[in-house]
């Protein structure tokens, strides 16, 4: 008998390389540009704060609802997704908006996703998501012992959705766009699962839903069983301050914050609201770098067909691609040699892929530069 025996083990999940010095690194989907200007700008007025010993934030312990931030969110999501009718001048957004209770936020959509994996998905019936999706839903099904059951994607990468209509489950996972493979369904397919639904939550993550798609929250204001997921990581530029929310409806978000503040009052710290309110407030940046990237994309989609690259068209930050004739492994060690990071998985049916991340145009161009010496 040891103690060894009594030890919740688990396989981690396996991030992308931070590899030090400078390399080309586009093997985590990070953007490639920095938070808005706002951020920096109030770190040197909460610096200026702490300096005056007397008025120091970080003594206190931080607002347990992130209220702050929430109330941006609130603000800025309802100009973008529930404006009133512009016809009639009528604020509508009382009825069809989002409130307050309607929103979640945890430390990068990580931890908003493991919560309400544990929080939602507590039955004996498996919960159902794609067989080739984000690698961390396995993992947080493992160590929450949730059972749960793959559902092969279709040749061409796509969401068969007869795969979650009339299917028992214990709940419902599913990236827009996927991930890794880039490939977007319309939010009418998501309503069709949710509607077909009724004793499971759906889970829809949309860490890359800003790259091109329609998000799905509108559907938080008809379905009290679909949780809507977002991230500041990606194209808010803040994957170092760690900033996750979730969408739903007030009784899903309430039993998401019971689960939360079980573990952990303090769901995010003080500089980290701070910081995210203004980069969520300034959305004329957001709009320019977002759109920055989707630029960049389809010009490296182009160059990607001219060099005998195969792909879905990919509404994410990223391009999940493998070449006609050299094999995804080879092109991924030469890449390296080269100081240029993307990602591969030695994973069945998509190990002949490469997942790679959109960079700065001059990024982008090296990378041109270097498949071609590789695939020609
Ligand atoms: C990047 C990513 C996340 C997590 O991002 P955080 O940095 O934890 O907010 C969640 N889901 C998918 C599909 C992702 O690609």
């Amino acid at each position: 008998m040891s103690w060894e025996n009594n030890v919740r083990k688990v396989i981690p999940y396996t991030a992308g390389e931070q590899p030090k010095g400078k390399v080309i690194k586009l093997n985590t989907n990070e953007c490639p540009y920095a938070p808005s200007p706002m951020v920096a700008t109030r770190i040197y007025d909460l610096a200026q704060q702490e300096l005056n010993g007397s008025s120091s934030m970080l003594r206190k312990y931080p607002d347990m609802d992130a209220a702050k931030l929430v109330n941006a969110i609130v603000k800025v999501y309802n100009d973008r997704y529930f404006s009133g009718d512009k016809n009639t001048g009528k604020n509508t957004q009382a009825e069809a908006g989002l409130n307050f209770d309607n929103v979640f936020t945890g430390v990068g959509s990580d931890d908003v996703l493991s919560m309400a994996f544990m929080t939602f998905f507590n039955s004996d019936k498996p919960v159902l998501f794609p067989d080739i999706t984000y690698s961390f839903y396995d993992v947080w099904a493992d160590v929450h012992r949730i059972p749960y059951k793959v559902q092969p994607l279709t040749d061409d990468f796509s969401i068969d959705i007869k795969d979650y209509l009339d299917k028992e489950n214990g709940g419902i996972v599913i990236p827009n766009p996927n991930a890794p493979t880039g490939v977007y369904e319309d939010p009418s397919m998501f309503e069709e699962i949710v509607r077909n639904n009724p004793d499971s939550v759906v889970i829809i993550d949309e860490a890359y839903i800003d790259f091109g798609g329609e998000s799905c929250l509108p559907l938080i204001k008809k379905y009290d069983n679909v949780l809507v997921v977002q991230t500041f990581s990606k194209s808010r530029s803040l994957a170092g301050l760690r900033i996750g929310t979730a969408f739903g409806c007030e009784k899903l978000i309430r039993y998401l914050k019971d689960v939360k503040f079980a573990f952990n009052s303090y769901t995010l710290n003080y500089p980290s609201i701070e910081l995210a309110t203004v980069a969520v407030l300034d959305t004329g940046y957001f709009d320019d770098t977002v759109a920055k990237v989707i630029k960049t994309r389809e010009w490296t989609k182009e160059k990607l067909s001219e060099l005998g690259f195969e792909f879905r068209n990919s509404k994410a930050n990223f391009i999940f691609a493998k070449h006609k004739k050299v094999s995804a492994d080879e092109i991924f060690t030469k890449l390296r040699e080269k100081d240029i990071y993307v990602r591969h998985w030695n994973k069945p049916r998509i190990d002949n892929y490469l997942r790679i991340s959109i960079g700065t145009d001059e990024d982008m161009k090296e990378l041109v530069k270097a498949l071609k010496e590789i695939v020609s």
